[in-house]
């Protein structure tokens, strides 16, 4: 689960990292109380949306910037107005876009340097990762693809938590000295414990600044939770913005169904996250590309199935389906006849091919047979796969 920078900047704070002074706003009447907040020079005005590049990002009107210094309250409010309820496009929002409901306004800081620091989970060496760059702002990932070198790595074990010496190693490759280092210590120290208390998966500032007062900011935050471990932190789970994610996978949720849209037309729906993994590749490798990630889980029920077929089916660009089920708890003719009635109860209306397999299957097939649903049984799953890549071929 991802948060807003405003929000993510307010949880910062309570761990000891410093902020500018800012106010978020959602409609005219707080953008003005927002603005009235801060004093009448520089202020940043900040679209706040689930993405970063805003910087660097033009809204679909051609008005350039989610993020703009300006002068004055009266800039701020024109800024205001161009930006609530305009569409940002960024590097990471997809050509789509996305629709600015909230504003933060801040305070502007007279910038010396823009640094990069991260905590973050590294999967490869189930560690802890501190990330570091002297290169921060708005071009870290082009610093990360062309001189990775510039990024500074120190792997923390979770057994032992973030050590002084830690941050020390890090400040000093930053080229921090002296006083620096204390103010940067605090600020590492307090990233790490909010990574680590709030079960978050990253917590990033980019850029953390040094003012020309010498005073390290953070003036950027990006932080993303652990959606496994989010129910231990109602505090965290309260600041959910149902309008930065898919409807689809808001839906799929509330069944407890796994799905996450993906850009090409063949759907999936697999009981079992590994063999839904194996789907989406073979699909690929019979030149399909697959809509969709969706694990239905071990135990699905016919409600569920109805459900995951009617989120796969409003998806505009589904030009084709896959069931892959493995009846190994659940029994292959329970699910076939969960199938069955879910097909009969949404309107199929492009090409369908089922794989069952495990216990009972032959029971499984023949209900599917005679059901009158028009799909195809398939016996294996690379020739299910095959199967739905050809009809979709052929009906594109
Ligand atoms: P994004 O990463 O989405 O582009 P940022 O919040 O990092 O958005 O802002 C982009 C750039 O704008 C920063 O790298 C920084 O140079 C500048 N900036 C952001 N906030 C402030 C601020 N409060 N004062 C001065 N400059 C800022
Ligand atoms: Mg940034």
């Amino acid at each position: 689960m991802n948060i807003h920078e405003y929000q993510a900047k307010r949880l910062l704070q309570e761990y000891g990292v410093p902020v500018p002074r800012g106010y978020a706003a959602t409609n005219s009447r707080e953008v003005e109380t927002a603005i009235s907040h801060l004093g009448d020079d520089m202020i940043v005005v900040k679209a706040q949306i689930h993405a970063g590049g805003r910087g660097k990002g033009t809204f679909i009107d051609g008005y350039k910037g989610g993020v703009k210094v300006v002068q004055n309250r009266q800039e701020a409010q024109d800024a205001a107005n161009h930006m609530l309820d305009n569409t940002l496009v960024t590097a990471q929002t997809g050509p789509e876009g996305r629709k600015v409901q909230t504003l933060y306004f801040t305070e502007a800081c007279d910038i010396k340097h823009e640094y990069y620091l991260a905590v973050v989970l590294d999967r490869e060496t189930a560690q802890t990762m501190v990330i570091a760059s002297t290169e921060g702002g708005m071009d870290i990932e082009a610093v990360a693809e062309k001189t990775p070198e510039k990024l500074i790595r120190v792997p923390v074990s979770p057994t032992m938590g973030l050590r002084h010496y830690h941050c020390r190693r890090v400040a000093f490759a930053l080229g921090f000295e002296g006083e620096q280092v204390k103010q940067f210590a605090r600020i590492l120290t307090g990233l790490y414990k909010m990574y680590w208390e709030k079960n978050a998966m990253l917590v990033e500032i980019n850029p953390l600044v040094e003012t020309t007062g010498g005073q390290l900011m953070a003036l950027d935050a990006k932080v993303s939770f652990d959606s496994n471990a989010i129910f231990q932190h109602p505090e965290i789970q309260q600041l959910r913005d149902l309008n930065e994610e898919d409807p689809k996978e808001i839906e799929a949720s509330k069944h407890s169904l796994a799905y996450i849209a993906l850009d090409g037309n063949i759907a999936c729906m697999v009981n079992g996250a590994g063999l839904a993994m194996a789907t989406m590749d073979i699909i690929q490798s019979f030149g399909g590309s697959p809509a969709n990630f969706l694990d239905v889980g071990g135990g699905a029920n016919e409600d569920q199935v109805t459900a995951a077929f009617k989120i796969i089916l409003s998806d505009k660009n589904v030009k084709g389906i896959l069931v892959n089920i493995f009846g190994g708890i659940m029994k292959c003719d329970v699910i076939a006849r969960g199938i069955v009635a879910a097909a009969k109860n949404v309107d199929i209306t492009v090409p369908l091919v089922v794989r069952l397999e495990g216990t009972n299957v032959e029971a499984g097939k023949t209900i599917l047979r005679e059901s009158g649903v028009a799909l195809t049984p398939a016996d294996s799953l690379v020739e299910a796969a095959k199967m739905i890549v050809d009809q979709v071929e052929k009906a594109g």
